[in-house]
């Protein structure tokens, strides 16, 4: 055997070159992990060690798992992170078992792990999956002596067909490594690097599911960011930075810690975050050291809507919200940082008045960026309300249904995205519709923050039919 495992992400699409590439976070943190564990790993990103360009996806993805197969080794892990790569690593898994069906195939990632009895029963081409972080268990796995076969009882968080282990291991800081950048096969060939400095989230907001993989929240060690950053500067290319911790600036120290490490570098970044998280003054702190955006979970700027949300229990702290918000949105402007707010309602048992109380508040951001830099211009994402597997609102559908909210699929498709699509008598897709329109109408984005958005954002990967 050439290697313990191959790592393969989703390659993402080659057409939409206005956009940059970048490389998949995850397989990079599990695969530096197992080869400083001592393990061979070969991290294979098709997005720039195949040709993708015109690449129509069925001989595509034929090519790619013969390409998996040839590279001979004991395990095959497939990120399964999202619907979208979720459904391209089905696919892969399928051509790669008839060229090789002894290969043992195991998804992991946030998707898999909250869909991962589904999976086995629905895809037979995937031998296993681990719930949770996959350090400890592909460790485990690859400890198995070549040639036998996988002790997939050793491997905490795993469920394969017939079995489960289930002692889920979180991460925790003695599991950090510093990243392995000899992982990277082609690091000159991408425009983006992904990072995160910390991980996990204490909140609990009604729509998010991610709590399920890091409940709480962790600092990397400093010198492991140390050398990551250090790393990714020794490629001597600008890449734009996308700094994915959620919660930036619930610890002030690594907020000090992160902008000392980046201001000497090249790298512009963006950054995302609560708005009752960060404080204005770090605002200041990160422009100097390269931000250029922050990504704002803003959500919605009405009260009963955050209620539901989670994201605000009482007026006092709605309160705090909002004027966190416009704190916020104010010295962007001051800084020349922009700002891209997410916006997701209609919510569930959201009225019309819940939607005109948040416009209102979004109208009241824009004329706050609008009147002290006219030049700069925010982003307001409107994201349709969804129920991911594990989430708060998914667990409670019953009792949302029963207040008559409507969804537009059910748990069944396991590869498929689930919207609320009516959350009041008042307000159904259309209602929902027309005010994501509204709330596009408000844009102000200057030719300057388009630029910078396409600089920072990545490509959507390519998409199969996996049925
Ligand atoms: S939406 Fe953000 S703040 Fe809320 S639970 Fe998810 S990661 Fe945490």
């Amino acid at each position: 055997m050439n290697y313990d495992i191959v790592l393969v992400s989703a390659p993402l699409k080659a057409d939409d070159t206005h956009l940059g590439l970048c490389p998949s976070l995850s397989n990079l943190t599990l695969g530096s992990y197992l080869s400083r564990q001592g393990a061979s790993v070969r991290m294979f990103d098709p997005s720039v060690e195949m040709d993708t360009a015109g690449a129509a996806p069925n001989p595509f993805l034929k090519e790619l798992a013969e390409r998996c197969v040839e590279m001979k080794s004991r395990f095959l892990g497939i990120s399964c992170l999202s619907p979208v790569d979720g459904k391209f690593g089905a696919v892969l898994a399928r051509e790669v078992k008839k060229l090789k069906y002894e290969l043992p195939v195991i998804m992991g990632g946030l998707w898999a792990t909250t869909y991962a009895p589904q999976i086995l029963e629905k895809l037979p081409e995937v031998d296993a999956v681990v719930k949770g972080p996959g350090e400890l268990a592909m460790e485990a796995l690859i400890k198995t002596p070549d040639g036998s076969i996988p002790a997939w009882d050793s491997a905490p968080g795993l469920i394969w067909r017939g079995g489960t282990n289930s002692e889920i291991r979180h991460y925790t800081v003695d599991l950090a490594r510093p990243l392995d950048m000899s992982l990277l096969a082609k690091p000159e060939s991408y425009d983006i690097m992904v990072y995160m400095s910390s991980r996990g989230c204490p909140y609990r907001c009604s729509f998010c599911s991610e709590p399920i993989m890091f409940p709480s929240y962790i600092d990397e060690p400093l010198d492991k960011v140390t050398a990551d950053i250090k790393g990714f500067n020794a490629f001597n290319k600008s890449y734009f930075f996308w700094i994915c911790d959620p919660l930036l600036g619930f610890n002030p120290g690594r907020v000090d810690e992160l902008c000392n490490l980046l201001e000497p570098t090249p790298f512009h970044f963006l950054l995302e975050t609560r708005v009752d998280v960060m404080k204005p003054a770090m605002v200041e702190q990160v422009a100097r050291a390269g931000c250029q955006l922050i990504y704002f979970g803003l959500e919605s700027g009405a009260f009963r809507s955050l209620v539901e949300l989670k994201k605000c229990n009482d007026r006092a702290q709605f309160e705090r919200y909002i004027n966190g918000a416009k704190s916020l949105t104010e010295a962007c402007a001051r800084n020349g940082i922009i700002p891209m707010f997410g916006v997701m309602n209609p919510i569930p048992g959201d009225r019309k008045e819940d939607l005109d109380e948040c416009f209102h508040f979004l109208e009241e951001l824009v004329s706050i960026s609008s009147g002290i830099n006219p030049d700069l211009g925010l982003f307001l994402l409107p994201l349709q309300c969804r129920l991911d597997m594990g989430s708060p609102f998914q667990l409670n559908w019953p009792s949302l249904e029963a207040r008559g909210m409507v969804r537009s699929r059910d748990e069944k498709n396991i590869f498929g995205d689930m919207f609320v699509t009516r959350t009041s008598s008042e307000v159904g897709y259309e209602e929902a519709e027309a005010f994501r329109d509204k709330v596009r109408s408000l844009w102000t984005p200057s030719r300057n923050a388009m630029k910078v958005l396409s600089q920072c954002w990545p490509r959507p990967y390519m998409e199969v039919d996996w049925e």
